[in-house]
């Protein structure tokens, strides 16, 4: 063999080495973290920086017992029309199948070449996108989630090192999306979107000792929908629950970046805000009261307007507290003040 021929192998099997070295830190990002969103984000961002393109996004399973797969919000370029970002993909669609037999990054136009999938209204809506890789997600083998990729950024053609990295890319992606989500079903209440009790005591017990390791602060809310037995024996529960459920939505909007909202049990919910003292606190607290006094629900079974109101018990760390015990307490009581001070407020805990 030649010298050159001998450096171009040699330059091979260092491309090799550079890509899996590559493949074993993202395997390792991907593994760090459970976080759903974020961990969409990570993938997409390293389509983007490996593969050079300005175009990728990922269809996921959203629910429990999904029958399709929808884009994931985060996506990168690509220019989805306002219909086409709810367009779903259903798992038993002829593309999925085919996928599933070939688990691998595959060109679009291979599958275009295809007579029977030729005409898949997926496969025509992923031409009409300017797809040109498709990359099935796979875990516990089975195709879990696409992620879909544009052209190039110097519009040359995908090499085959290259798809074979987005192969194993996606089997590493496919597994941390699958961990990831069941998390997310086990740590999220399905009805509102809360987060669990056990997650929120678990977060609290963390944050909780950060203020005593780093002298930082933290405050807890806890709300409670006021009369909500006689609003139930009024409209009946589904018309509470779908008040909850908006009830829910407002702490979800008010809740900052690392704050945490969670369903302590039945109508009581609470904000963890780590970083914040009793008068921020107060502020957040009279911020969500307030969007849920204005807020009008339909009741589902009769269209009337529903309104509630809401309670709101505030207290914060403090260097004595034992354990979440101690500041839960306080909150409610301070929820406890609230409603005998007439409902429809926000008190911070104020010992008696
Ligand atoms: P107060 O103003 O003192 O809070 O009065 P209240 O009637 O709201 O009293 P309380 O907080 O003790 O009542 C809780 C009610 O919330 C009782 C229960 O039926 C209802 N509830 C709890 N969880 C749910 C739920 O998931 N859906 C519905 N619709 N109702 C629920
Ligand atoms: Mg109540
Ligand atoms: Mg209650």
């Amino acid at each position: 063999m030649s010298t050159t021929g001998n450096e171009h192998v040699i330059e091979h099997y260092e491309k090799k080495i550079y890509d899996q070295n590559q493949l074993l830190q993202i395997s390792k990002a991907l593994n760090s973290t459970l976080d759903y969103q974020y961990l969409i984000d990570a993938i997409l961002n390293i389509c983007l920086a490996q593969l050079q393109t300005l175009n990728a996004a990922m269809y996921l399973e959203t629910e429990v017992d999904s029958s399709v797969f929808q884009l994931e919000s985060s996506y990168k370029g690509f220019d989805f029309g306002e219909t086409e970002l709810n367009f779903r993909i259903p798992m038993d669609s002829p593309l999925i199948h085919f996928l599933a037999e070939k688990p691998k990054a595959t060109m679009l136009s291979f599958i275009l070449a295809k007579p029977e999938l030729s005409k898949d209204p997926i496969v025509l809506f992923f031409q009409k996108l300017g797809v040109e890789v498709i990359v099935p997600l796979n875990a516990k083998g089975r195709v879990n989630g696409l992620l879909i990729l544009g052209e190039k950024m110097n519009l040359s053609e995908f090499l085959e090192d290259e798809k074979e990295f987005m192969t194993t890319l996606a089997s590493l992606a496919g597994i941390a999306v699958e961990n990831a989500r069941l998390y997310e079903l086990a740590t999220v209440d399905m009805m509102t979107s809360l987060k669990v009790h056990h997650y929120f005591q678990t977060k609290l017990k963390e944050e909780m000792e950060r203020c005593r390791k780093k002298g930082t602060k933290l405050t807890l809310l806890f709300t409670d929908v006021d009369k909500f037995k006689v609003f139930n024996d009024t409209y009946g529960h589904q018309a509470g629950d779908v008040v909850l459920i908006e009830v829910a939505r407002k702490l979800i909007e008010n809740a900052g970046k690392h704050d945490i909202a969670a369903r302590y049990g039945g109508e009581e919910f609470c904000l963890v805000m780590p970083g914040a003292d009793e008068e921020q606190g107060f502020a957040k607290g009279e911020k969500i009261r307030k969007d849920v006094e204005s807020m009008i629900v339909k009741n589902p079974d009769t269209g009337e307007n529903l309104k509630v109101t809401l309670s709101v018990g505030i207290s914060s760390f403090q260097i004595t507290d034992r354990n979440n015990k101690d500041l839960i307490e306080r909150a409610d009581k301070a929820l406890y003040q609230a409603k005998h001070g007439g409902r429809n407020r926000s008190i911070i805990y104020k010992p008696t």
